[in-house]
């Protein structure tokens, strides 16, 4: 079932929050995982977090309320798929 994978990419996001350095390669799953899943399409545009994580601004340049407040969202979304 596809919630497995969908569970998996917001796995890596939250990962690659804590630890600072998004890699291409965790980058490239999560992005060809949006391209075939709408559910997480929304969820990530609400979130605003790929482009945040993988796009033009490095996490470490993130302020630490936002990246709480990201981390609460993935959390929250990471329950509610369980
Ligand atoms: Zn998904």
């Amino acid at each position: 079932m596809a919630a497995t994978a969908c569970k998996q990419v917001l796995r890596d996001l939250y990962r690659i929050l804590e630890e600072g350095h998004p890699t291409d390669v965790r980058c490239r799953q999560i992005r060809s995982h949006l391209d075939t899943c709408s559910a997480c399409a929304n969820r990530f545009r609400e979130l605003d977090a790929l482009a945040l994580i993988c796009g033009r601004i490095p996490p470490p340049e993130l302020s630490e309320s936002r990246k709480r407040s990201l981390k609460k969202r993935l959390r929250a979304s990471l329950a509610v798929s369980r």
